[in-house]
């Protein structure tokens, strides 16, 4: 399930975008793979995220939304794309050593390769931009170098596309630790909310969430924990950094308590929408298999066309 970070850095920018360009959105539930999973839940996980997507605004009929594992092609460039990628440049993903923990040896192979596989869901696509939170710039930046090595070794294929990172909202920062980003991995409900948290649950994690010395509601470098929560209400509220320190807050309390409100007033009809959708995932499963055969028709077209220049047989 997505959470605010997510929601900042990434799914609102999309529903943003979707009305001008041809979006692309898709469940990566081959990523998913990565790390140890149940198959039940990754089912109800895919379809989760999906419901997630639609109830931010993203309209399946203007853009494209489906499920990775239901577009063969992304793993068969992610293959190609494999064998043009080094060992070096993969180990330098930031990702990587933050996920493996130094546990190099012992570590999923899959976790290694995956922006392999994330450059291939792009690039299938021939994008021009990917808008993303601060962290997945490295992720944008291989993708590049993949797709330029492989245009000049088989001619020009790939367009190589730029990161689209928001002005605001690109690192939410953990609420238990603002020296960490949000993350769902982090494995501690409290470092984040969810898109679909209970108000009650909300106005609690955001009165535990962390905050600086002093009692000044200011965003500044040596106040990242207060900087954080700000940040999160300007989104949430659509309102500047600078008006919301002007408000005269009477220390971080009343300041909590307001954030907390601003948060559940805008997560309510996503939440409400979610609740709906879920209630009907054969709807769901049918908007994802259609979306799959839209996708399909651009990444086999891609394909065919990489088939055919790195010369494999009967590809045209
Ligand atoms: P992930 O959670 O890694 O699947 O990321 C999905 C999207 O959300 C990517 O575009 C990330 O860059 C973005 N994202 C993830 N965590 C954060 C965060 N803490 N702040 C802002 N954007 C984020």
């Amino acid at each position: 399930m997505p959470h605010l970070g997510n929601y900042t850095g990434a799914i609102r920018r999309w529903v943003e975008l979707q009305n001008d360009f041809e979006a692309y959105v898709c469940v990566v539930d081959l990523h998913a793979l990565t790390l140890p999973w149940k198959p039940s839940e990754l089912r109800r996980q895919s379809l989760e995220a999906c419901a997630s997507f639609i109830a931010c605004g993203l309209d399946p009929a203007k853009g494209v939304i489906f499920l990775q594992s239901q577009v063969p092609a992304h793993l068969e460039l992610a293959w190609v794309l494999t064998c043009l990628a080094r060992m070096g440049e993969l180990r330098r993903m930031i990702q990587f050593k933050e996920r493996s923990r130094g546990e190099t040896e012992s570590v999923g192979v899959g976790l290694f390769t995956y922006p392999v596989l994330q450059a291939a869901d792009v690039l299938l696509y021939r994008a021009h931009g990917v808008p993303v939170g601060e962290d997945q710039r490295q992720h944008i930046e291989l993708m590049r170098d993949l797709g330029g090595r492989f245009n000049a070794m088989f001619g020009e294929t790939f367009v190589l596309p730029e990161p689209w990172i928001a002005p605001t909202g690109a690192r939410i920062m953990a609420l238990d630790d603002p020296t960490q980003k949000m993350s769902k991995s982090a494995g501690r409900p409290q470092s984040s909310i969810l898109l679909v948290d209970e108000p009650s649950v909300i106005t609690k994690k955001v009165r535990a969430a962390v905050t600086d010395s002093g009692r000044d509601v200011i965003a500044a470098p040596d106040k990242p924990a207060v900087t954080n929560l700000l940040t999160i209400f300007s989104v949430m509220e659509g309102s500047s950094l600078e008006d919301l320190q002007d408000r005269g807050w009477d220390g971080y309390g009343s300041f909590k308590s307001a954030l907390a409100d601003a948060i559940i007033e805008h997560l309510a009809p996503i939440r409400q929408r979610w609740m709906e959708l879920m209630d009907d995932t054969a709807e769901l499963e049918r908007l994802l298999a259609t979306g799959a055969e839209k996708a399909a028709r651009t990444a086999d077209a891609t394909i065919a066309d990489v088939r055919s220049r790195i010369g494999l047989l009967g590809a045209g």
